[in-house]
């Protein structure tokens, strides 16, 4: 028998979580044999309650930085993790040399072939490790120099605080309802996003800050729609295409493409990698009426639950669904895995994706005798989505852009022909334009390519 033991414990305020390995045979490895201990998972095995929360917490304390120093031949930062001076193993100082040899100068790929060219006790040459102002430099065994920025250095000592606001581009962040948005809505003019990258920085900030953004004065038509939101990045192709174009009828198999009325939901939940951002633009409704669009703030809702039932946001954040996209005769698309209604971040615990959707959702993984507290908690959190609806007629020159990480969205039934486009954006592809924007390139990259 293979087993892998997960274990969760918690230390200094950290969560670590300890892999055992044993292993008798090694055939055992492949295929359904090698399985998690998935009771581990589980938090009711935990001897204290999970941290989920809500937003990212920015007040963490900030790390007295202490300087890079050399010391006994080697290089050492100060680590907050064990609140002392460590050195920094030579195997990693070398790997990390960011010179032109050792990095693409333009993509800053590896060129370096770590684990052939680097020997596991790669030396420094004695005497050439000397401090400057700013820089420490040395010459390595194989004759090669390298010179490392002490303030980089030190930044790669401190791990305590999680990066995931890096990850997350946590920015401000205005948690909303029907009720305080629907007067005053973010908005962007057209013009300003086609004409310059400024533009898009303050669309993209807006939909950052709200979880989504209108676009003023475009042109109603689809290529206008399109080059906007090609603005940000590519547009991601499903099942049901690229960018679309459509007028309601079930050419693609799926209840967004007729009249009824839509509860609000997530897009994607079938994905294991749901559309990040979504684009809606009404180009034309006539002989009709109906088709209003609402909105929910799925983070605000999140928090008036978190306030309201601890327990029932913990079984949302904890208890994983299924879903699945079946509607063409072949396919049935599903995730790798299911999924939380309320997913954290696994470093900081913070809220990163709401998924919900009822319509696409398959088997709720939790036995029938927890069943009964799955839907009561999910009934808490339905009812609130419904008392924080936002609800707004869209216009042709007017689309919508929305984060559907956190943005639900949903209509009402109508009569008549509506003609609408858009398109779906991956999240990984509008947060890099956003970081890169917001931070600039090589600030992003002295993160992306340190401890
Ligand atoms: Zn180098």
């Amino acid at each position: 028998m293979a087993g892998l033991v997960v274990r969760s414990t918690r230390s200094r305020g950290s969560f670590r979580l300890t892999l055992k390995f044993t292993l008798c045979k090694p055939t055992l490895l492949f295929g359904n044999k090698m399985r998690l201990d998935h009771t581990a998972r589980k938090f009711g095995t935990l001897s204290e309650p999970p941290r989920f929360h809500v937003l990212p917490n920015q007040n963490r304390p900030k790390q007295e930085a202490q300087p890079a120093r050399v010391y006994n031949d080697k290089i050492q930062v100060f680590s907050d993790v064990s609140n002392r001076y460590v050195d920094i193993p030579n195997v990693w100082l070398r790997d990390h040399c960011h010179c032109a040899k050792c990095f693409h100068e333009v993509t800053k790929q590896r060129i370096i072939e770590t684990f052939d060219e680097i020997p596991e006790d790669v030396r420094i040459v004695e005497g050439t490790l000397t401090e400057q102002a700013d820089t420490i430099s040395m010459q390595w065994q194989d004759g090669h120099s390298s010179t490392f920025d002490k303030q980089w250095l030190v930044a790669c000592g401190l791990r305590n605080r999680p990066r995931s606001s890096e990850r997350l581009a946590v920015t401000r962040t205005r948690l909303w309802d029907g009720k305080s948005i629907k007067a005053n809505p973010p908005s962007v003019q057209y013009d300003d996003i086609i004409n310059s990258d400024t533009g898009v920085l303050e669309w993209l900030l807006k939909i950052k800050e709200y979880g989504f953004s209108y676009v003023d004065k475009c042109p109603p038509t689809p290529e206008a729609s399109e080059a906007l939101l090609k603005r940000i990045a590519f547009i991601r192709n499903t099942h049901y295409g690229g960018f679309y174009d459509f007028t309601a009828d079930l050419a693609s198999g799926d209840t967004a493409y007729t009249q009824l009325g839509i509860g609000a939901h997530t897009d994607n939940t079938y994905f294991s990698d749901p559309a990040g951002l979504q684009m809606f633009h009404i180009l034309s409704h006539t002989n009709g009426s109906g088709g209003a669009s609402q909105l929910v703030d799925g983070f605000s809702a999140a928090a008036e639950l978190y306030e309201q039932d601890r327990d029932a946001y913990n079984i949302l954040a904890t208890t994983t669904v299924y879903s699945h996209a079946s509607g063409g005769d072949d396919m049935s698309i599903q995730p790798y895995r299911a999924f939380p209604v309320l997913l954290h971040d696994s470093q900081d615990g913070s809220l990163v994706q709401v998924r919900w959707n009822t319509t696409d959702r398959a088997t709720i993984d939790t036995p029938m005798e927890s069943m009964s507290q799955w839907y009561s908690a999910a009934r808490q959190w339905a009812n609130i989505l419904r008392k924080q609806e936002y609800w707004e007629q869209l216009q042709p020159g007017r689309p919508l852009v929305f984060d559907n990480w956190r943005v639900l969205h949903g209509r009402s039934a109508f009569t008549g022909n509506r003609r609408v486009c858009g398109g779906y954006i991956n999240r990984d592809d509008w947060i890099s334009r956003f970081r890169i924007l917001n931070k600039g390139r090589s600030a992003v990259l002295d993160e992306v390519l340190r401890a």
